[in-house]
C-alpha cells in the first residue's frame, strides 16, 4: 500500500480501523504527502462550524482559522471558542483542584502511588461550553499551567507539506499567554 483511502482514514479517527489495518499503516515505508490534507477534510466534516481547522491538538480541540476575521484561535468541537492560539487555551478553560488526600485516592490506584497534599495538586481542565474534559495535570500549587503544545504552523505548512499559509507571519509563532494574565492583573479582583 502507498497510499490510504478515505473511508480508512475516517476508520482511523473514529477509532473503529482494524488491528490489520493500523498496522499495515504503521509500516508503510512512506507515508503519502496528501494524508494530512485528507486527514483535515475528514476533521471538518465531524465539526459543525465553518472555520478551516489548521491543526487538531488534543480529542476536543483544533488550532483554526476564524471565518469571521482570520484571527487564529483554539476552538472546541462543541463551538466553544479559547482564543488566540497563542495564549494557553486553559486560561479560558473551566479549572477544577483537587488538593486533599482522599480526592488523590479517589484517583490513583494504589492509593499509596498519590501525590502529598500540599507537595502537588490535580487541576482538570474542562470545556465551558460542553463540559468535556480537556486535560489533566499534576503539578506543585503555584505552577504555571503547562503550555502543552505552541505549534509553529507556519514553519510546518511551508517547510513540512510544503503548502504554505495565505495569511503568514513571524508574529504567528510567540507565546501569548502572560498577556492575557497581564491584563486579568490590571483589571483587578474579582474582575
Ligand atoms: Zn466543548
Amino acid at each position: 500500500m502507498s497510499r490510504i483511502d478515505r473511508a480508512l482514514l475516517e476508520q482511523l479517527v473514529e477509532g473503529r480501523i482494524s488491528r490489520h489495518d493500523a498496522r499495515t499503516l504503521l509500516r508503510m515505508e512512506n507515508k503519502d504527502s496528501e494524508r494530512f490534507a485528507l486527514y483535515l477534510e475528514v476533521l471538518q466534516t465531524r465539526v459543525p462550524w465553518p472555520d478551516r481547522i489548521l491543526l487538531r491538538s488534543s480529542d476536543h480541540l483544533y488550532v483554526v482559522r476564524r471565518a469571521a476575521d482570520g484571527a487564529r484561535i483554539v476552538k472546541c468541537d462543541c463551538g466553544q471558542e479559547f482564543g488566540d492560539y497563542r495564549c494557553n487555551w486553559k486560561t479560558a478553560a473551566q479549572l477544577r483542584v483537587k488538593t486533599t488526600l482522599p480526592e488523590f485516592e479517589a484517583i490513583y490506584y494504589p492509593p499509596a502511588a498519590a501525590p502529598e497534599p500540599g507537595w502537588n495538586e490535580i487541576r482538570e481542565f474542562y470545556c465551558p461550553g460542553c463540559y468535556a474534559q480537556l486535560a489533566v495535570e499534576v503539578v506543585p500549587p503555584g505552577y504555571p499551567f503547562i503550555f502543552e503544545v505552541l505549534p509553529d504552523l507556519d514553519r510546518y505548512y511551508r517547510e513540512f507539506l510544503g503548502l504554505p499559509l495565505p495569511d503568514e507571519d513571524p508574529g504567528w509563532y510567540r507565546d501569548l499567554t502572560a498577556k492575557r494574565t497581564a491584563e486579568w492583573a490590571a483589571a483587578g479582583p474579582g474582575a
